[in-house]
């Protein structure tokens, strides 16, 4: 759990600017969706949180600490992007082991064990642990990319459109999942969609991003009352 902020934070590509003097308190343990039109700003702003960007101007802290200088790895937020990012040829349950396997995390191998069964468990695909992940419907994919967060148990996720290459169904249920998973981590997430009925039934914050704009934050009543 970490509360997220940024002050004042620029980022221009060229002459094109992404994000304009973007300030934004997310609370500890928020569920923050960042809606907008492709090109205002939304991916910008996870990846300046992650650290895959570094803003030209301003400061993003996260659990109090400034972050500007420090690496993705340094920084303790896991990114789950709308690409499932997979590798084809292991296991679910290698899929799942993976990110904890760093030689940086040295983590012992009972716990990867106990971390990636919890994991499954939560997701509700304990039976798909020895399937391969191209054995997998698209749901379940989704579902093992999501888990590969999970795992690393990060004080902050940053998602990207997570259920956007999925069908209807698969994305209401999915949506119930994201909260109550939220709910059971207490943790802080920042998601990003075009989709009002993400927005509505899943955040506890919504910010809208326009041309590089936060042009309105806050609980998502607030936001439908105030067009
Ligand atoms: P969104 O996620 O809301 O669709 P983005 O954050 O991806 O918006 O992009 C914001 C603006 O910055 C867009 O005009 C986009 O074309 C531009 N942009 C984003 N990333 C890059 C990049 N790596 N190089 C050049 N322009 C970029
Ligand atoms: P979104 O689904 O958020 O609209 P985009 O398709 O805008 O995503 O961007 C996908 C990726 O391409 C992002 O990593 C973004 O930073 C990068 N990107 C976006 N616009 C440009 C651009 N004009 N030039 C180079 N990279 C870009």
């Amino acid at each position: 759990m970490a509360e997220i902020t940024l002050n004042g934070v620029s980022k221009s590509y060229g002459q094109t600017k992404a994000l304009i003097d973007i300030d934004l308190a997310v609370p500890d343990g928020a569920f923050v969706v960042l809606l907008g039109p492709t090109g205002a700003g939304k991916t910008t702003t996870l990846r300046l949180i992650a650290g895959l960007e570094k803003p030209d101007t301003g400061d993003i802290s996260i659990g109090g600490t400034r972050v500007n200088g420090l690496t993705p790895a340094q920084r303790d937020v896991a990114m789950v992007f709308q690409q499932y990012s997979l590798y084809p040829h292991l296991t679910v349950r290698e899929n799942l082991s993976f990110p904890l396997r760093s030689p940086i995390l040295k983590t012992p191998e009972d716990e990867i064990a106990r971390k990636v069964a919890e994991v499954a468990e939560v997701l509700h695909i304990p039976h798909k642990l020895d399937n391969k992940a191209t054995e997998l419907s698209g749901g379940e994919m989704q579902r093992v990319s999501i888990g590969r967060a999970l795992v690393r148990d990060p004080l902050v996720y940053l998602m990207d459109e997570p259920l956007s290459s999925l069908d209807a169904k698969l994305r209401a249920d999915l949506r119930v999942e994201l909260k109550r998973i939220h709910a059971e981590l207490a943790a802080t997430l920042i998601y990003v969609t075009h989709d009002q009925i993400e927005a509505m039934t899943m955040a506890s914050h919504v910010g809208v991003l326009d041309h590089g704009r936060l042009v309105q934050f806050g609980p998502p009543r607030e936001i439908y009352e105030n067009p």
